[in-house]
């Protein structure tokens, strides 16, 4: 299969580089619908890098030499957590719940 390695790195760093965000502003809604937006838009920020494995292969241990460094990848993180908090797709903060509005 075909696989967006990008992406494997993004999901694996997400949730430090989020936390990380939020234990310096309170507040930033951490839900799964939020935390979908910040994957969707750090991707589209980041030049994708197409591995072929051999299917059901499991990523150990993603290197960011890759894909051009972990800066880079925290960076539009870090750009895109702001841009969600700033737009966030449903009404009220709503941390650790799974209820959102479409
Ligand atoms: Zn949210």
């Amino acid at each position: 299969m075909v696989y967006n390695y990008t992406e494997e790195a993004v999901r694996r760093i997400l949730p430090d580089v989020l936390k990380e965000y939020t234990r310096n502003n309170p507040g930033v809604c951490t839900c799964a619908r939020c935390q979908e937006d910040i994957l969707a838009l750090s991707l589209n920020q980041l030049p994708p890098h197409y591995v072929a494995t051999d299917e059901g292969t499991i990523f150990t241990k993603v290197s960011f030499d890759q894909i051009g460094g972990k800066a880079q990848v925290v960076a539009a993180i870090t750009n895109a957590i702001k841009r969600v908090v700033a737009n966030p797709r449903h009404k009220n903060p709503i941390s650790g719940s799974a209820e959102y509005m479409e």
